[in-house]
């Protein structure tokens, strides 16, 4: 009999397999586009929406409490919990990016807004942060970009004799946003995820100088988390970024259209600088005049509009139904032992194509990668490759598509 996983009992992967009978004798290379859904899961989705009476959680308490009720699960589920993180849900990872940009307050006093902070982006960000940098230039924050290698070496050289105390005393340089993958949507290398507090300790300062005078600002960090969290574990207790942008679909397939922006809450008020106001997000308007309240609630005044309420009722059927389907082998938790599952088969695909040649010597594909899949902590379950002919020209990528591995 085949082993159908290095990691999970084939009796458990049989379970597994028989929630994606509508493959029939397809392989489904395109996990890191999207997850597929379990069956079982669009099932119970179903049952609940058919028995139970949901409203919009504006007027109706029980709905609302739903909603807050999954808010929690949410945390839950990256070891958290609203006393140190905020939920605010999005239509995915690129509206929660682009929300943390709009409402950024760069400068330093929202009155002196020369005194602008910078807005860092890694080179090797998805092309949704890549944007962010319009609007970020339109609040008069630098706009600088950083190196794979820049910014991993940044990191290791910086020491913890940290000037943190210095800081925020004399923050003339004003609030500086560091956005960046938690992994590559590209070739899937794993970046360091618990460095915020570097970070924050200035082990980027010297990208932000000003005529080379060094300056004082207070960073933030944003982590962009959409490929990553499809199969890896997030523990906010151990590292603890001002900003994580996720999309529910790359987990769990199901809803589309729905997101997160957690939000640490000592961090809540440099997101000053929301200007649209609109259903649900104030208190009080006055249409004749130029007078509105916001919501108390930090995440009500970010959620304009009706939140999708029955794809956040989904959600909780996506936790169960995972927790339900996987078997807990790693580390006894359930998305270390997707990401070991998902890692161990990409590297035995990247071991495979790394085995192949044409009659005539040439290698037969071309690999896009920071790693050697020799680390699970660098490298996650993304194959990105081309393939070529014998006489080493590409076969474009039309023809056959990069190669995302479930
Ligand atoms: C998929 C992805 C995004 C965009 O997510 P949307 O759901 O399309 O908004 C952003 N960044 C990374 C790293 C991704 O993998």
């Amino acid at each position: 009999m085949s082993t159908l996983s290095n990691i999970i009992e084939n009796e458990d992967m049989e379970k597994i397999l028989s929630e994606f009978t509508r493959l029939e004798d397809q392989c489904y290379l395109e996990n890191a586009g999207s997850s597929l859904y379990p069956e079982s899961l669009i099932y119970q989705v179903n049952q609940d929406l058919l028995r139970n009476v949901y409203m919009n959680p504006h007027s109706d308490k029980y709905t609302k409490d739903c909603v807050d009720h999954i808010r929690s699960s949410i945390l839950r589920f990256y070891n958290t919990d609203s006393s140190k993180y905020s939920v605010i849900f999005t239509s995915g990872t690129t509206q929660s990016l682009k929300l943390v940009v709009e409402s950024f307050q760069f400068a330093y006093d929202q009155n002196e807004v020369q005194n602008c902070g910078s807005f860092v982006y890694l080179r090797d960000n998805h092309t949704s942060v890549l944007g962010l940098r319009e609007i970020a230039s339109d609040k008069n924050a630098d706009i600088i970009h950083i190196s794979h290698d820049d910014f991993l070496n940044a990191l290791n050289l910086s020491h913890s004799t940290s000037n943190l105390s210095m800081k925020g005393r004399n923050n003339r340089g004003g609030n500086s946003l560091l956005v960046y993958p938690a992994q590559s949507n590209f070739n899937g290398y794993k970046y360091p995820i618990n460095c915020t507090e570097k970070i924050k300790e200035g082990c980027l300062d010297n990208y932000v100088k000003k005529n080379l005078c060094k300056i004082n600002c207070d960073w933030y960090v944003l982590l962009d988390a959409a490929s990553y969290l499809s199969t890896n574990k997030l523990d906010l207790s151990k590292c603890q970024p001002d900003f994580v942008a996720l999309s529910f679909y790359k987990i769990f397939g199901y809803p589309t259209g729905l997101g997160a922006l957690l939000v640490k809450n000592s961090s809540n008020e440099v997101l000053s600088e929301k200007r649209y106001f609109g259903g649900g997000t104030v208190d009080i308007v006055l249409s004749n005049e130029d007078y509105h309240m916001k919501r108390e609630l930090f995440h009500e005044r970010f959620e304009d509009g009706t939140i999708p309420f029955l794809s956040i009722i989904a959600l909780k059927h996506c936790f169960d139904v995972i927790n339900g389907l996987i078997p807990k082998v790693i580390n006894n938790d359930l998305m270390d032992t997707i990401s070991y599952h998902t890692y161990f088969l990409a590297k035995d695909l990247y071991l495979q194509l790394d085995l192949l040649y044409h009659r005539n010597g040439q290698k037969a594909v071309v690999f896009y990668t920071d790693s050697e899949f020799d680390d699970i902590n660098k490298q996650g379950a993304i194959v990105t490759f081309n393939i070529l002919r014998s006489d080493g020209s590409y076969i474009g990528y039309a023809e056959v598509n990069y190669c995302f591995l479930l």
